[in-house]
């Protein structure tokens, strides 16, 4: 359905999008997680075909995106972070608009309008300029134009945020009904977001795919980590040294000074049980355990250590650059042979034609659309 391979977008010196491929199969639904500024938009604006891609390729029902960019963006229908709203129309008068950009015939248009407005439950707001609506109702209106002329594929950039809880349970609700009839692929910064909806997830950190898997296999695969929550009577430099020595410790982290004492989190592995050398190295130094707990891995440590490992890696690549590795040969591995054998200075020009031919697709699709 959609086949996405070795999609890159550099901006600059900057990756925004780091080779990931992945593909979609019909019928379900797919969660883009990852912090902000990871490159959830950037790959759901290329998947779109509202921006080109520095390399890589997107297939849309075996269309490609940029040869057959019309026939492939077809088959989509896209909400984007900020929603393409005229707030000067009424709702109904920009859905009659979206539905004459997207060809929806004149004699299907009032039924198809109708159809999404009821999916979306803002009949009762037909006649309201867009302005004067909640941001949760906006939010609807969006998503209604994303499903109209019943596209197969619904593509939801953020489509829960800044919503209030009871809007926020509504939206998913909404976002569950379109499953079967619609494949959906959304994009949140917040776990939670993606574990009520998604059967799928795709985990991005600084532009690369870092998981792609169900909830359950993340949570059965995942590198799960032991944690002990421990409070110990004394100073927390003496605490946190005799803590620091102990080998089997993956991790110290000192999370409050409560005066007397002093809490702090530790990691090993699960396999492992540290419970015994932590309380004698504590005793040798006359340092007293007040409580000790074990934590379990949950869905959101396991995120949470998929982003962290990504975090450390791109870190140490960074300061691989800084430490003086040829900048042109890490990226060169990124790119085909032809490309590695260009010349320095003509790389940097390549970036900066790149930009401006993004720009001119964007200006492209709109026309596409008029
Ligand atoms: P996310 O949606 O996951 O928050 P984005 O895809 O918006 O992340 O951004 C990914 C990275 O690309 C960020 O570091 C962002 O600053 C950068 N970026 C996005 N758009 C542009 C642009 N037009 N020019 C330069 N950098 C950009
Ligand atoms: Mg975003």
């Amino acid at each position: 359905m959609i086949k996405v391979q070795n999609l890159s977008k550099i901006y600059g010196d900057h990756i925004a999008v780091d080779d990931i491929s992945f593909e979609v199969k019909e019928g379900h639904i797919y969660g883009f997680l990852g912090p902000n500024g990871a490159g959830k938009s950037t790959t759901m604006n290329i998947i779109t075909g509202y921006l080109a891609p520095t390399s890589g390729t997107v297939e849309v029902n075996g269309y490609v995106m940029g040869k057959d960019t019309l026939k492939a963006k077809k088959s989509i229908g896209y909400l984007p972070e900020i929603p393409p709203l005229y707030v000067d129309m009424n709702v109904k008068e920009y859905l009659t608009f979206v539905a004459k950009i997207k060809g929806v015939p004149k004699n299907e248009r009032e039924a198809e309008i109708e159809k999404v407005m009821s999916a979306t439950d803002i009949t009762d707001m037909s006649k309201r300029l867009i302005k004067h609506l909640s941001k949760g109702y906006k939010q609807r209106v969006g998503i209604a134009q994303a499903i109209l002329g019943d596209p197969e594929i619904v593509i939801l950039d953020e489509p829960t945020v800044g919503l209030d809880p009871e809007q926020i349970i509504e939206i998913r609700t909404l976002i569950k009904s379109l499953k079967g009839d619609h494949t959906v692929i959304l994009s949140s910064h917040i776990l939670s977001e993606i574990s009520a909806t998604c059967d799928e997830v795709l985990v991005i950190a600084n532009g690369r795919m870092v998981a792609c898997d169900t909830t359950e296999n993340l949570l059965k695969n995942g590198k799960s980590v032991k944690t002990l929550n421990l409070n110990i009577k004394g100073e927390k430099d003496k605490i946190e040294k005799v803590l620091s020595n102990i080998e089997e410790l993956d991790e110290v982290e000192f999370v409050e000074d409560k005066g007397e004492s002093c809490l702090f989190k530790v990691s090993c592995d699960p396999s492992k049980d540290v419970r015994e050398v932590i309380s004698f190295a504590l005793s040798d130094a006359r340092l007293l355990i007040l409580e000790m707990s074990e934590e379990t891995s949950s869905l959101e440590d396991i995120y949470l250590t998929l982003v962290k490992e990504a975090d450390e890696q791109y870190e140490a690549e960074m300061q691989a650059i800084r430490d003086g590795v040829d900048l042109d040969e890490v990226f060169d591995e990124d790119k085909t042979d032809e490309e590695s054998e260009d010349g320095t200075d003509e790389k940097s020009d390549d970036d900066a034609s790149s930009d401006t031919e993004e720009e001119g697709s964007e200006n492209d699709s709109k026309e596409d659309e008029k």
